[in-house]
């Protein structure tokens, strides 16, 4: 087994994946999914010179001398509520009622506020007044928005790779993209594997404890963007770690994730069952906690073996099968950004890359991280109590109180 570093482990995984086929989504359905083509805009945005506020659009060159003192008086030639099509042309001395978001008329090229003329009402049904006194003069541009002043048709807007937020449907609507191209969400096959393990409503039996790794994981997984193809536990034996392998093959899983079973122990068959048709590679990452990682494939289908302690279950999957499903899920960055922190107190390590659990809070602008409880691989309570994980480089032997350190949120 050779000591490779985090990242070394993580790029090998990573340069054997390859992102899996995409579809063409409705824009409804595209949230947090991963584009998988550019976008550029087809049109301008604005689509058309437009109103900002509820006012009257006006020639700026008219009211250069307005004020409340000598208000400026002008003809309203025509009202143009939002969506509708101005067939005026303003002349010198018109005006035209409007709403925000209505196409700006021929020869106006600025809008006076309701508020700024002796027209402030904005009642529903209201009709627009014969004549408005204007208040105060309008530079010209003033209150409008031009057409293309946000995007030039033709402009890239969105980058392949781009998990699509709420914001980037509405600006996709904007373009009339009605249909996405999309990654396709990675299909993970997950089972735990022990024959210690219960289901969760089972009895509990001496010696024996529940299968917590699968309803951690599933919902990790899920939240990076993929679904689970959730598999049954399989025991410590040649042919029930084989028939979950063969479920993976079966349901065409683009990745199969396990947890536990790949330790050296007397009872971990999952090693030799992977073998016997596909490889599989022990690493000793230089990480904490993190027992060996398994990585191989089972007929072509690549495989991650978590450790089996819940808690390394857990990083394991943050650190390697988060960047392994957006790799797999066509996500431009694979890797989780991180944030400085404060440490309250000293933190002790063994210079091995470390992930601890803690608890971060602000306090005047400055985010403090203190550890919570006992950071036992096993103790999934002090992962429940944290809302971070610190992480301590490879190297540092100690942090001490008042350092920074990298975390990651959870
Ligand atoms: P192993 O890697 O099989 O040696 O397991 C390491 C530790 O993790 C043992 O204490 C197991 O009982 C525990 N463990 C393994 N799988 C699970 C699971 N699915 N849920 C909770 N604990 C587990
Ligand atoms: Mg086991």
């Amino acid at each position: 087994m050779s000591l490779l570093s985090v990242n070394e482990a993580r790029e090998r995984i990573l340069s054997q994946l390859h992102p899996v086929t995409t579809e063409a989504l409705p824009l409804a359905e595209c949230a947090n999914r991963v584009l998988a083509q550019g976008i550029a805009a087809a049109n301008d945005l604005p689509l058309f010179d437009n109103s900002s506020m509820d006012g009257f659009a006006v020639r700026a060159a008219d009211v250069v001398n307005a004020a409340a003192t000598s208000p400026r008086s002008l003809r309203v030639v025509a009202d143009i509520p939002a969506g509708s099509h101005p067939t005026v042309s303003l002349a010198q001395g018109e005006a035209a009622r409007i709403m925000t978001g209505a196409q700006l008329p021929e020869g106006a090229d600025a809008v006076v506020p309701v508020e700024d003329t002796d027209f402030d009402n904005r009642d529903a049904g209201t009709p627009a007044p014969n004549e408005v006194q204007i208040f105060k003069p309008a530079k010209p541009a003033a209150n409008t928005r031009a057409r293309g002043m946000d995007i030039r048709a033709g402009e890239v807007v969105l980058h392949k790779g781009r998990v699509l937020k709420p914001q980037d449907l509405g600006l996709l609507a904007m373009l009339g993209i009605a249909r996405v191209i999309v990654f396709q969400k990675p299909r993970i096959a997950l089972f735990s594997s022990g024959d210690e393990l219960l289901e969760v409503d089972a009895p509990l039996e001496s010696g024996k404890i529940r299968d917590s790794n699968s309803y951690m994981l599933a919902s990790l997984i899920e939240g990076a963007g993929a679904y689970v193809l959730r598999l049954r536990v399989a025991k410590d034996s040649h042919a029930s770690v084989k028939a979950s392998l063969e479920k993976a093959v079966e349901l065409r899983a683009d990745l199969i994730l396990s947890s536990a079973g790949v330790s050296v122990g007397a009872f971990d068959f999952v090693k030799e069952v992977i073998e016997s048709n596909g490889r599989m590679d022990f690493w000793r990452v230089n990480m904490r906690p993190g027992k060996p990682l398994a990585f191989g494939e089972y007929k072509n289908i690549p495989f991650v073996g978590l450790p089996g302690n819940p808690v390394s279950a857990f990083i394991g999957f943050e650190v390697f099968g988060r960047a392994a499903i957006g790799r797999l899920g066509g996500m431009g960055t694979a890797v989780r950004q991180s944030i400085r922190v404060r440490c309250e107190e000293q933190i002790d390590s063994d210079g091995r890359e470390s992930y601890l659990r803690a608890g971060v809070r602000e306090e005047s602008g400055v985010l403090i991280a203190r550890l919570t409880g006992n950071q036992g691989s096993g103790n999934l309570h002090s992962l429940v109590q944290a809302n971070a994980l610190l992480i301590i480089p490879a190297g540092v032997k100690c942090v001490p109180a008042g350092e920074e350190v990298n975390a990651w949120l959870l």
